[in-house]
């Protein structure tokens, strides 16, 4: 058996009286808001709407690549 907190294995020893110390901190994905989407190709001065929509679709790609490896 393993706590599914900290990942402790007590084994087969039958000790589910592990106090865990780790309090459960798995963090919330936060994801880019419609409007971070909508700005940042600006901040980047990429000139035109072909530009900006490939970015956007690069950084939406890379967003759902990170979520896919920290959630
Ligand atoms: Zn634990």
């Amino acid at each position: 058996m393993k706590c599914n907190k900290c990942g402790y294995d007590w084994g087969d020893s039958g000790d589910s009286a592990h106090v865990c110390g780790v309090v459960a901190i798995k963090k919330q994905w936060v994801g880019l808001s419609p409007n971070d989407l909508i700005h940042m190709p600006y901040d980047h001065g990429f000139e035109s709407d072909a530009l900006r929509d490939a970015y956007r679709q690069g950084v939406l790609d890379a967003e759902a690549k990170l979520k896919e490896k920290n959630t």
